[in-house]
Formats: C-alpha cells, sequence, structure tokens
C-alpha cells in the first residue's frame, strides 16, 4: 500500500540529499540513463505519478525527451503536450518558459506541472510532472522553484562529469580503433572500425571518406572516389586535402554544417573524412580534436596498405627480372632468347602484341622482325608502324611510352592505343627494338615501362651476344670467298652421317692447270674462276648436300644416302657445264668414292679413294670423272 499525503513527501534539504545520492552512488553508464534515474527520485520524491525530463539537443537543435518515469499502474498520462513546439522556439528565442500548470488535461482527474529548468538566463529544458488530484501536494510553486533550479544545477555538474567520462570512453574506442590498425593489414578493416566508432560517439552525423584514389577495397564502406583540382580549390573538401588542416563549413542551402578532416599520414594526404550534421551546429574545440585524431590513423592505414601494395609489386618486379636474367644466362640461342622476351611480356604485362627487331648495320632503315613476335607485326600495317616508330626513335632514343595514341597522333590511323617501344642499346648503338602494344588507352603504367625497360636493358646484351656467337658460328663453316662450307664443316658432316647414315658419295674436284690460268690472268681472275666453278657446284647439287671448298683450287661434296652411280652421274655434269660456261674457260678433275654399312670405312677412306680416283682422273687427260671403281685394287 503506498502511503499518501504531505507527511509523506519530502522536504527541500530530504530532495537535496536524495540528489546528492544520485549523483555519488552508482557510476551511470551514460547521460541518458542518469536523467532517467533523476526523474525517477523526482517522482517519489514530489508523490507524482509521473515526471519527465526535456532538454534541449545542441546537436541536433531540437527538444529531447531526456528521462521519463512513469509508474506502472495508476496514472496514465500523456508526457508528450503537442504544444512542445511553440515552447521550444520559445526557448530558442532565449524567453523564459514560466512555471505553472498545463493546461490540457486528459483526464478530468490530472494535473500537469511545467517546471522551465533555467539558470542565468539559460534554458536547458524543461520538466514535467503530473499529479492526481487527489495526490497533489506540492502545488506550491516556490517548492516548484527549488526543485527545478536543483535538478538544472545537478544536470550541469553531471553533464561534466559524464562529459569527462565520455571523454574517457572516446579514447578507449580510439584506443580501439589504433589497436586494430596495428594488428590488421586491411585498410578496409582501419576504414570501417573508424566509421563504426564515429557513429558510435556521434550517432546523429552522417559520414563519407573522400578518397583521391580507388584502392579498390571500401566494400560496405561509405567512400567517395573524387579527383583534387585546382579549379575547385575553394571548396572546403579540397582546402582540407591541400592544406592538411580540418575545415568546417556551414551550409547555407540546408542548414547543415560539414566537417572536413584530412586523411593524413606520414608521407601525404590521402583523402578526407567529410562529416555532416543534421542540423547547423558549432562544433565543439575537443570533438574536432577527436575527429582529427582519428582521421589521421585511418590516413596512416590508407598510406601503411598503399606502401604494402607498393613493396609487393616491387618483389614482384624483382622476381620477374631475377628470372628474366637467368633464363638469359643459359646461353640460349637468339631465335630461343628473343621468343623467350616476347613470351615473358605477353605473359607479364598482359601485352596484346609483342614484336621485336633488330637492326643491322646500326642503320634503323634495315631491320628484320624476329621469331616470337606475334601476328600484328608480320600483316603490312605491322611494318607501316615499325617504321613509323623509327621514325620516332630518331628524336626520342630512350624509347616511347604512349597512353593515348590517337590524341598523340591523330593523323596516324592507328587501333592500338597503348604503345611501348623500348630499344636495346650495346655501347651506344641501337641494335633492336621491343614494341608493346594495347588496345585500350592508358593500359600500361609508367612502372611498368620502367619495368620493361630494365628486361629489355638486361636481355641486349644476351641478345648481342647470341647474335655475335651466330655470326661466329656462319664465319666457321663457311668459306670466304666461295660462301660454300669449310672443309671442317665437311669434315664433321660426313663424321656425323656415317654415324648415323646408311650410305653415302664423296666428290672430289681439282681445277686443271690452274697455274697457268693464274699465269696468264693473275691471281684475282684465279679466285673468279673459283667463285664461278663454286656457283656451277652448287646448281648441281641438292639442298641436303653438302659442298665446301676443300683448300685451294680444289672443291668437294659429300653426298647424303646417295649411291655411286647418281654422285658420278651429277659429276659428269658438273664437268661438263665448268667446260661449257668458265669465263676464262676451264675444266675440272672429279674422283668420287662411296661408303655404305657393309665397307666399314673410316671417313680417311672415304677421302682417300675420292683422292686416288682424282688422280686417276688427272692420269687420264683431265676434265673427266674417275670413281673408285676405276682404282682396280
Ligand atoms: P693440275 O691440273 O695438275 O691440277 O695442275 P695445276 O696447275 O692446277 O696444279 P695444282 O693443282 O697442283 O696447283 C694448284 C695451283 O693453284 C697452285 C696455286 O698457284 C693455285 N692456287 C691455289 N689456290 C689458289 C687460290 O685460292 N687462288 C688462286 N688464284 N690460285 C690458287
Ligand atoms: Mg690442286
Ligand atoms: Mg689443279
Amino acid at each position: 500500500m503506498k502511503n499518501k499525503g504531505v507527511s509523506n513527501s519530502n522536504t527541500m534539504f530530504e530532495i537535496r540529499h536524495q540528489f546528492y545520492e544520485l549523483m555519488v552512488s552508482k557510476s551511470h553508464l551514460n547521460f541518458n540513463h542518469f536523467v532517467s534515474e533523476l526523474a525517477r527520485t523526482i517522482k517519489e520524491a514530489t508523490n507524482a505519478s509521473s515526471c519527465a525530463i526535456y532538454l534541449i539537443n545542441e546537436y541536433t537543435d531540437s527538444i529531447q525527451l531526456y528521462g521519463k518515469n512513469t509508474p506502472s499502474e495508476g496514472c496514465d498520462v500523456e508526457l508528450e503536450p503537442n504544444n512542445i513546439g511553440e515552447w521550444f522556439s520559445q526557448m530558442a528565442d532565449q524567453k523564459p518558459l514560466g512555471y505553472g500548470q498545463v493546461l490540457y488535461p486528459k483526464k478530468a482527474d490530472t494535473l500537469i506541472y511545467r517546471l522551465p529548468l533555467q539558470i542565468e538566463n539559460k534554458n536547458y529544458g524543461f520538466l514535467l510532472l503530473t499529479f492526481l488530484q487527489e495526490e497533489m501536494i506540492y502545488k506550491q510553486l516556490e517548492a516548484f522553484q527549488d526543485i527545478s533550479s536543483e535538478t538544472v544545477r545537478v544536470l550541469i555538474k553531471m553533464r561534466g562529469v559524464l562529459g569527462i567520462l565520455n571523454e574517457e570512453k572516446k579514447y578507449e574506442l580510439l584506443y580501439r580503433v589504433t589497436s586494430k590498425f596495428h594488428s590488421s593489414i586491411r585498410m578496409d578493416d582501419v576504414l570501417k572500425e573508424i566509421i563504426f566508432t564515429l557513429q558510435q560517439i556521434y550517432p546523429e552525423f552522417e559520414y563519407h571518406l573522400l578518397l583521391s584514389q580507388d584502392d579498390s577495397i571500401h566494400e560496405r564502406l561509405p567512400v567517395k572516389i573524387i579527383s583534387y583540382e585546382m579549379e575547385d580549390s575553394n571548396h572546403a573538401s579540397t582546402q582540407a586535402y591541400l592544406t592538411g588542416e580540418v575545415q568546417i563549413e556551414d551550409r547555407i542551402e540546408d542548414k547543415r554544417s560539414c566537417l572536413y578532416a584530412p586523411l593524413k599520414g606520414k608521407q601525404g594526404i590521402y583523402g578526407v573524412l567529410q562529416i555532416i550534421t543534421p542540423k547547423s551546429v558549432l562544433f565543439p574545440e575537443k570533438d574536432i580534436e577527436f575527429i582529427s585524431l582519428l582521421a589521421n590513423t585511418a590516413g596512416n592505414a590508407l598510406e601503411n596498405a598503399r606502401l604494402y601494395q607498393q613493396s609487393k609489386k616491387l618483389v614482384e618486379d624483382l622476381q620477374l627480372i631475377n628470372s628474366t636474367s637467368q633464363r638469359l644466362n643459359m646461353n640460349l640461342s637468339l631465335s630461343d632468347t628473343i621468343s623467350y622476351i616476347s613470351k615473358q611480356t605477353v605473359e607479364s604485362f598482359h601485352a596484346e602484341e609483342v614484336g621485336v627487331i633488330l637492326y643491322s648495320n646500326d642503320d634503323l632503315n634495315y631491320f628484320e622482325l624476329q621469331k616470337g613476335s606475334t601476328s600484328f607485326f608480320y600483316s603490312t600495317e605491322g611494318k607501316r608502324f615499325i617504321e613509323f616508330l623509327n621514325r620516332q626513335l630518331e628524336q626520342q632514343k630512350e624509347g616511347i611510352f604512349i597512353g593515348d595514341f590517337l590524341a598523340k597522333f591523330p593523323s596516324y590511323p592507328f587501333d592500338f592505343q597503348s604503345v611501348m617501344a623500348i630499344p636495346m642499346i650495346q655501347e651506344k648503338r641501337m641494335v633492336g627494338l621491343v614494341i608493346v602494344l594495347h588496345h585500350q588507352s592508358y593500359y600500361f603504367s609508367f612502372e611498368t615501362f620502367k619495368l620493361l625497360q630494365s628486361i629489355v636493358q638486361h636481355s641486349a646484351l644476351t641478345v648481342i651476344n647470341s647474335m655475335l656467337k651466330e655470326e661466329l658460328e656462319q664465319l666457321v663453316k663457311t668459306d670466304y670467298l666461295t660462301k660454300l662450307f669449310s672443309r671442317k664443316y665437311l669434315d664433321e658432316s660426313l663424321h656425323r652421317h656415317m654415324e648415323s647414315g646408311d650410305q653415302g658419295a664423296f666428290l672430289m674436284m681439282d681445277i686443271d692447270d690452274f697455274k697457268k690460268v693464274n699465269d696468264r690472268y693473275g691471281h684475282h681472275v684465279g679466285d673468279q674462276i673459283i667463285i664461278q666453278v663454286a656457283e656451277i657446284i652448287k646448281e648441281h647439287i641438292a639442298y641436303k648436300d653438302v659442298a665446301a671448298r676443300w683448300g685451294g683450287e680444289e672443291l668437294a661434296v659429300y653426298f647424303p644416302d646417295t649411291t655411286l652411280e647418281e654422285a658420278s652421274r651429277i659429276s659428269e655434269r658438273i664437268v661438263h657445264t665448268v667446260s661449257e660456261k668458265t669465263e676464262p674457260g676451264v675444266t675440272i678433275s672429279c674422283g668420287v668414292s662411296f661408303w655404305d654399312d657393309k665397307t666399314k670405312d673410316q671417313v680417311k677412306d672415304v677421302f682417300i679413294r675420292a683422292d686416288r680416283a682424282l688422280y686417276k682422273a688427272k692420269e687420264s687427260g683431265k676434265n673427266c670423272v674417275k670413281t673408285q671403281n676405276d682404282l682396280g685394287s
């Protein structure tokens, strides 16, 4: 049973004491919770049916019910009077609200009293108390005045105390963000934590992350990608980005305030945190400081993630250079080296077309497309484009990097918009060119260009070495005068074939009375005659046959997989043609030998028999062919 009546209500002294108890007794979770408790205390102390405390919220610029205490039974009173808006505008105009009974009780037996909460002409809100007619005790206005002024004092004090607690809470959250930052490499996680923290502390605000570059993250994050152009430099967000200072903007059009905090790392500014308030407000210094701290944490997170990405890319690039150099050091042939470079370029840079050319004699007009180049370069258009690049290279010796070909060369109709062309340079000589193409504009980054440059530079030496090696090999196996193979090469060919093949014939030739030719026409003409004979030999033999200069005016041919008869017939024809066609005219004598599996011959046996047959031909009056069958035993 509830006691009613004067005797049960509290004196002001007791009420103050209860307020004090309330202030010190509990650690209040937050200000809202404290106000609720305060409403309960007032309700009980005044024996009211219910008590509600309305306070002005400065951020949202509105009046808000903070604490309400109604009993579970007996009193069902409307505590949100409909003229509340009127009261609020009165308070906003700094006019004091009066004390008094609110004149619209829904139930005839219920009274509502409004107690303004104000101190030194500043309005904080008001307090509503409801009484049933019979319970009405504190109807004396003086007592109400005491209660309301005591309530304001307590509220101000507790707002301060809880504000400090709130600060602690903020820094606790900041600590959480920072530890997240240190434990996660994912920039997304850090940004999410920052937005989450802000939403907890300032739930009324709207947040956006204005980033200058898309780092392809931000799932479910309020990110806007913007470009900070100089012409926009008056805008507060641009100012924040450029100066690194927090900027505040009052938006007249929608009566909202915007705060722009730069996301600052150690090396730069990565974007701006935008905070929009629902009403125009004045941001307290402390809040600005806190928001800046969070924004800087975000800036550091972005910086870290970007540095991480960069170093990962660098490691990948180094791995590519490393594996390329390793491959290039494997002593590949020229065509294998070029094929490898071309394959690597397609794979590593996702190029659509790759062309590798080598220049001859230091002249950009003479170039040869290398095996391993892709199909475009074999087309007429491809060849025309290489010639075009060669002309460009005369001015741009360090290479060509184009992101938007059409914009740069509007008069050159070309399908590929991204073009990279990197010369192979050896001792200041341009020996070759690697060309890389893609249809899409700006497909290759400048970093890619730099990387390709270093790969091409690495491979230039290998390419040149294999070129020299191949030239040398060619030199060794050909005779400089006749361009027939060298004796050494023929010797090796015969060796090889005697190991793997079944049979073959060998022809040895000597120009008749050559001393006399020399004596008569001179050595130079003599040389020309040797060349003429060599040409006649080439005309009579097959691709597989190996013709060589045996020495001096002696020439030889090895016919693999050929019978003695067949080789003799060819020799006869050569003898005949030489006698007919040479100018000044000469004749030759031939000796032909043969080997097969049955003979168990050595290479030298084949040579000796041919030599003896040749001797026989000389003996027989020259200008004729003798075979090993003519030797007798
Ligand atoms: P034969 O019919 O017996 O072969 O008489 P020949 O005069 O040709 O005698 P032989 O083959 O023994 O002599 C080769 C001569 O060919 C010696 C040399 O003066 C000449 N000779 C050898 N090599 C060259 C060469 O590269 N150029 C020129 N012009 N003459 C050469
Ligand atoms: Mg001779
Ligand atoms: Mg001779």
